[in-house]
């Protein structure tokens, strides 16, 4: 089994070269911190603490509490919320949590359609499935690239839900929180955010501000412009007593027993980062998806929203109907080393052919990218999806682009761990 262990390691040895070399776009993903990954290899990987600091069903927590109260702290700040919670071990789950406490199996929940940009928690076959609440769906404006305000607010007069959900994959816009307020206000319903996306732009003060537009709840990943741990957690600005025991028992024993303690100590590191650098990366995150956005679009690629400024998040769709479709675009794409994902775009009718791919700004932000090199990587894509040039060539000047840029920025350390990230560290068996 030794030489098991051996192919599993080259695996991702092979996996971690591959993406060293090469320009990743996915909007969903991010690079941790060389300290936050230091203490994702921690003991605290070995160990179980179920319950609150302070309240726990195990011995040896006190590091554990020490750790988590920082976190809960750090957390608070970032968000400027008075409620945090992060013993939901992913997204999904901080969803899976929301529901739970405040919707019941059979009732209304506002929420956008998937192929208006919404993610699979929304459908009958993920998380609202699971909870067995009924979607309510928010009428899209394709002139703005967000829900339509006053139609969302006729939709949620009319099917009076209790919880009201907003929040997508494909965020390019902010939602039209305030003009909502005030009918969620009327009908008594919830306000919940799912941040997944956008939480690191929000702490870093970009995009928009949930908890003081409307919402008392957000909901959200760590690791996507949050350069933090795969991870989940719960925030909320709210007087009601009542609904912070619904969220936190929901959290715990609700969606989780052990909320994975390696993650939430990386997690506590991610957010002291983001106090210190979270403002500057999260403001080059949004340029340089905008210059992105913009080199593409002077040559020739249909960017969505180009009249609205392409976007104003870490993502832009680029409709690939005449380079061949987003599937075999993405799949060609990523052969010459630029990794992205294909995506449904609003109008499109088979979910199963994508007209468009997805691109995100947060990883190459990351190793110090910035406008110049998104111009460089719009040319990288002309030269594959236009000009005709091969693949092996536009691969091998992604990865020179790369080459130039193998240091994790906007976190301690930064310099010094150069990509570090991609190494395994010990010897083979
Ligand atoms: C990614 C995503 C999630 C799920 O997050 P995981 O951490 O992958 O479970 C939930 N909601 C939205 C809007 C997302 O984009």
């Amino acid at each position: 089994m030794a030489g098991t262990v051996r192919s599993l390691r080259n695996a991702v040895r092979a996996h971690s070269a591959r993406f060293e070399s090469a320009i990743p776009l996915i909007a969903s993903e991010n690079l941790l911190s060389p300290y936050a990954k230091e203490l994702m290899v921690s003991d605290f990987h070995s160990r179980y603490a179920e319950g609150k600091p302070g309240e726990r069903y195990y011995e040896g927590n006190e590091q554990v509490d020490e750790v988590e109260r920082m976190c809960l702290d750090l957390a608070r700040r970032v968000f400027r919320c008075s409620f945090a919670d992060v013993r939901p071990i992913s997204g999904t789950v901080a969803n899976l949590a929301v529901l739970k406490a405040l919707a019941e199996p059979g009732a209304p929940v506002g929420t956008s359609r998937l192929a208006d940009g919404a993610h699979i928690s929304s459908a009958s076959f993920g998380a609202f499935g699971l909870r067995g609440v009924k979607p309510v769906y928010y009428p899209w404006d394709p002139a703005k690239m967000t829900i339509d305000a006053a139609g969302t607010c006729k939709v949620l007069k009319e099917a009076r839900p209790k919880l009201a959900l907003f929040g997508l994959s494909l965020f390019l816009f902010p939602m039209p929180l305030q003009e909502i307020a005030p009918t969620l206000e009327e009908i008594g319903a919830v306000g919940w955010y799912d941040a997944a996306h956008v939480l690191g732009l929000i702490a870093g003060g970009e995009f928009q501000d949930p908890l003081r537009e409307g919402v008392s709840v957000i909901s959200a990943s760590t690791h996507k412009t949050l350069p933090g741990p795969q991870h989940g957690i719960l925030l909320g600005e709210t007087k009601d007593p009542d609904l912070v025991k619904k969220l936190e028992s929901a959290a715990f024993p609700g969606v989780t027993s052990n909320h994975h303690l390696h993650t939430m100590a990386a997690l506590a590191v991610a957010l002291a980062e983001q106090v210190a650098f979270g403002a500057a990366y999260a403001h080059q995150t949004v340029r340089n998806a905008q210059a992105l956005a913009e080199g593409l679009h002077k040559r020739g690629f249909d960017v969505l929203a180009a009249d609205l400024g392409f976007t104003r998040s870490h993502t832009i769709a680029v409709r690939m109907a005449k380079e061949g479709g987003g599937e075999a675009v993405a799949k060609k794409m990523a052969d010459a080393g630029l990794i992205a994902n294909k995506n449904l775009l609003p109008g499109d009718t088979s979910p199963k052919h994508p007209s468009g791919v997805r691109l995100g700004t947060p990883e190459v932000t990351r190793v110090g990218m910035t406008e110049p090199d998104m111009d460089r990587i719009a040319e990288l894509f002309d030269d594959l999806l236009h000009k005709g040039r091969s693949v092996e060539t536009v691969k091998a000047d992604a990865a020179r682009l790369k080459a130039d840029h193998t240091t994790i920025q906007y976190c301690f350390a930064a310099g010094e761990a150069a990509y570090r990230y991609y190494e395994l560290v010990g010897r083979d068996p």
